[in-house]
Order: structure tokens, then sequence, then C-alpha cells
């Protein structure tokens, strides 16, 4: 049989974890200058609109007119990119809840993980953010609605509310699982090392999203795309970026680079705490060796030849599926994209592959129900027993 594989092109849209940065240069012109590439290749891409940074400039413009024009160039440029026919999703970072700003700079003392705030403060969050991009853009199109989810640093489970509340809101599918990701960070703690199933959609159990349900639920899991990338090409990789580094310090020695995003920052936020030297060195050095490096698909971090390879381990993964159609979300951030014509070509080549399409996230939610086959736990069963 011929599989089909639906790639969803989806970009977490935001400021850095901290607050940092600046909207214009991490948000508003990579975005623009993503969206001009699928405009020309005909692809329509997914933006997860991180709305509670939206709300909170929204909180403080009275006070600060500057964020006020930001704010209005957000959604201006939310507007402008559902126009051209791209689909705008839910993204919430509760970090920004009672954020203040101070010297034109904010400071986010709020948890990071919205499995840490109550039934009541997490609906709250939601609701708010769903309802500002409802309204924003049901002008355009009145049928918009929000029917997908991703939560802030992925987190979703376990947790004794979060998919009632997502049901509740109409969600169709969250994609926050990213199979055999853990965190133990200053600011975020997770374990997806036991995830039931990391490719395929599936009904989770309710109350833990890590698991696959016995039965159909109101909701369901599409596990956002990861690979295991060879150790050839990883160990190029990083010799390419510690080169670009170098040759970046030579010729611009005083410039910030990453957008004024910059990597030391990022790498405080996601230190990992687990610090024994022994144990480093096994994740690092000694597990690529025998199964490639775990890579999540987010092609902000993907050169070429990287993307290529996941690609690959995708087609894979589709035919062994045995499913005429199988939906993948791969991810992207905006504000960490600096190689475009590495992810063009890449993009050029997947469109001209006669097995591969792209759909927007609401066109993923809506064959959900009909095209695309959603696991239970019986599936699973019934096809290990057939292979027997
Ligand atoms: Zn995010």
């Amino acid at each position: 049989m011929m599989t089909t594989t639906h790639l969803a092109l989806v970009d977490d849209w935001e400021l850095s974890g901290n607050g940092s940065g600046d909207v214009r240069q991490l948000q508003f012109e990579p975005l623009r200058r993503l969206v001009a590439i699928y405009n020309e290749l005909g692809i329509h891409g997914s933006f997860n609109a991180e709305v509670m940074q939206q709300i909170t400039f929204r909180q403080h413009q009275d006070q600060h007119p500057n964020l006020k024009a930001l704010a209005d160039e957000w959604d201006e440029t939310v507007r402008e990119t559902f126009r051209q026919g791209h689909d705008i999703q839910l993204h919430i970072h509760p970090q920004w809840q009672n954020a203040e700003y101070q010297d034109g700079h904010w400071k986010l003392t709020a948890d990071w993980s919205i499995l840490n705030y109550s039934f009541k403060a997490a609906q709250q969050m939601l609701q708010r953010g769903k309802e500002y991009l409802e309204h924003l853009l049901q002008d355009i199109d009145p049928h918009y609605r929000c029917v997908s989810f991703r939560s802030g640093a992925w987190c979703i489970a376990p947790s004794p509310h979060m998919l009632d509340l997502l049901v509740q809101l109409g969600i169709v599918f969250d994609m926050s699982i990213v199979a055999g990701v853990k965190y133990d960070t200053r600011n975020i703690q997770l374990d997806y090392t036991d995830c039931e199933e990391g490719f395929l959609p599936y009904y989770p159990v309710m109350t833990d999203a890590r698991k696959v349900s016995e039965k159909v639920e109101p909701i369901v899991c599409v596990p956002t795309n990861c690979f295991y990338a060879s150790r050839r090409q990883v160990l190029r990789h990083h010799v390419d970026k510690a080169a670009g580094k170098i040759r970046n310090k030579i010729t611009r020695p005083n410039v910030v680079s990453n957008n004024g995003r910059s990597v030391e920052a990022y790498g405080e936020q996601w230190a990992q705490i687990d610090g024994s030297r022994l144990s480093r060195v096994y994740r690092k050095a000694i597990v690529p060796y025998f199964r490639g490096k775990h890579t999540i698909s987010d092609l902000a971090q993907l050169d070429y030849a990287l993307m290529m390879e996941m690609l690959e381990s995708i087609r894979k993964r589709s035919r062994a599926s045995g499913l005429s159609d199988v939906p993948v979300v791969l991810e992207n951030h905006t504000k960490d994209l600096h190689n475009f014509a590495d992810l063009e070509r890449f993009l050029r080549n997947a469109a001209a592959s006669s097995d591969i399409r792209f759909i927007t996230l609401t066109e993923l939610a809506r064959n959900l129900k009909h095209r695309f086959k959603v696991k239970t736990r019986r599936s699973i069963e019934h096809a290990a027993a057939n292979h027997r």
C-alpha cells in the first residue's frame, strides 16, 4: 500500500522563555521571512501563537505606549498571516502571569509549568487565550476556532485535569507529547521517557497523556515528532556550528548573536540540574553512539542533512504503520531560526515528493474524524497479535 505522510509545519511563536528579546527581531521579521517561503512553495504552515505574552503586553499598554505599538503589530502580523491561508493555534506559557515591566525589561516570576497550577488558574489562562485568538480572527473567517493545543515547554502530563480542560474548551487534539524527552531544570521537570506511542495519533489516558487509553476518548494526542539522528550527522552539525561561532567572533566581535537571544541565557534556562559529570558523559557521548542522538524534529535546530535524515525516519515509520495516511507534527521556533536557506531547500524537496503532503493544524483536526486512524490500546494489542 502507498502511504501518504501529512506533515504539519508547526511553529511556536514567542519571545524567549524568560521574557527577554526584541519582539520585532525574534517574532515579526523571521515570521514574515518564513511565510514568504511557504507562500512561494504553496505551503500552508501553522503558528502556535503564545497568547499569555500578548495579553500581558495589553495589560501594560496604558502605562507604556511602546508596548501598545508592539501589541498592535502582533495582532496585525497574526491577522495578515492568517489572511494568507496559514493557521494560528493556541500556545500558553504560564510564566507570563503577573509579569512586571521595569526599565524596558520583563520580569517573569510565575511557574513555567501549567501542571503546577490549579484547574481554575489553568482554565482562566487557556480560556482567555482562546477568546483572544478567536476574537482576533473570526471577523476574517467566522468559522475559525482554536482546535489544537501546545503547552509551554511541553508540559501536559501527568495531570488530573489538563486534558479535561482542553475538552471543555473544544480542543480536538493536543501535541505537547514528545516521546523520549526528559527535563529536570530550574524551571521544568518532566519525564516523557516512557511514552506508549511516539509517532501515531492516539486516545490518551485522561489523567496521563503519556499512556494510550483502552477506549475512544473525547480528545486525541498527536505526538510532536522526534527521531534518532545518526552520530555522523550530529558530529558534522556540531563541527559546522562551532566553526560558525568562531567565524562570527572573528568578523563581528561585538555583535550579540542570535537576535538578542543569547546562547548563554538559553543554556542557563535549560541547564539540567542532574549534574554528575559521568551522567552527562553518558547522556551526551555514550547513548548517541548506540542509538543515535534523540532529537526533537525542531527545524530551527536542524540543518539540511539532518532534516533529510528526519524525513527518512518519518517515511520508514509511516510505511511500517501499514496505514494509508499518517499525520506528523514537525516543530519549529521562529525565534531560533537562522538557516532559512536549508529550510527552504528541505521544504522544496519534500513538496516535490509524491508521498508527502502539507496540512495545517485545522485540517489535521478535521481529518482525525475520518482519514487518520487514531489508536487505542486495544488496536495496538490487536496489531501485535496479528504480527505473531
Ligand atoms: Zn513556547
